[in-house]
């Protein structure tokens, strides 16, 4: 059984008081859930919003890394540092990362490697453009990104690792990719995984699905059974609606 995720990015918002206001409403209204709750605040908030959550059900985790432990580097993340603050999760690939700030597939399976290396797990976006979409080439599209990201890794690991299928269309656009779209995406990263590790890594790594979900469209999304769990932007930032999303909608 896949326990089902469901990972806000904040991306590069809020103030620091409206960071900890969302924190302490969502501990005050966490709901009864069998879902897994994970927030991914802008780094800088990462250290007190970890010491506020301490004790319940929200995880706080991080949106990017370096992939070096520490050096000249500057204004990067290091993955020891985020270890030492017992960070559970970290995003790596995100479409925006690799898109403004050229991360490439060679960074995503550095970083990946990293993230293990730490005890920590890597949440690996992957995704299409509406052009390659249109063009028919999404699912090879698609594979090129996640046997990049998961070269090098044992099976276990990426039996741990989870996967987000985040059509580039779909980021932030209100144009959700239909529940069947995301199930046929998700169910040709489980096959990969299975050629590439094994039928205990399939059965194990999550695959969530990101881009514009929200509480209306969450229910049908997780009903599909290659999906287990969003990664959600937009619909993260309001309290109420992140809450009803670990509510399934
Ligand atoms: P969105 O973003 O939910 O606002 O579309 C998803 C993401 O980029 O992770």
């Amino acid at each position: 059984m896949r326990k089902t995720l469901i990972a806000g990015n904040w991306k590069m918002n809020k103030s620091a008081a409206e960071a900890h206001e969302f924190v302490a409403a969502l501990k005050e209204g966490f709901p009864q859930t069998e879902a897994e709750s994970l927030i991914a605040p802008p780094a800088i908030y990462i250290e007190s919003l970890i010491k506020e959550t301490e004790g319940t059900d929200i995880q706080i985790g991080a949106q990017n890394v370096h992939f070096e432990d520490e050096g000249a580097f500057t204004g990067e993340i290091s993955p020891a540092a985020l270890e030492s603050l017992n960070v559970p999760y970290v995003i790596i690939g995100h479409s925006e990362r690799r898109e403004l700030f050229g991360e490439t597939d060679e960074d995503v399976r550095k970083k990946a490697a990293s993230i293990f290396s730490h005890n920590m797990t890597p949440i690996i976006c992957c995704g299409e453009t509406l052009e390659t979409r249109e063009a028919g080439q999404e699912k090879e599209w698609v594979s090129g990104q996640i046997r990049a990201a998961l070269e090098g890794l044992t099976a276990d690991q990426v039996a741990q690792a989870v996967i987000a299928y985040e059509p580039i269309w779909a980021i932030g656009t209100g144009k959700t990719a239909s529940a069947d779209d995301a199930q046929e995406m998700s169910a040709h990263i489980r096959d990969l995984v299975f050629e590439i590790a094994g039928k205990d890594a399939a059965d194990q790594t999550r695959i969530l699905y990101g881009g514009s979900v929200k509480p209306a469209n969450i229910a049908e999304l997780l009903e599909k059974e290659d999906v287990d769990g969003a990664l959600v932007g937009g619909a993260s930032l309001d309290v109420t609606s992140y809450i009803a999303l670990l509510n399934g909608g």
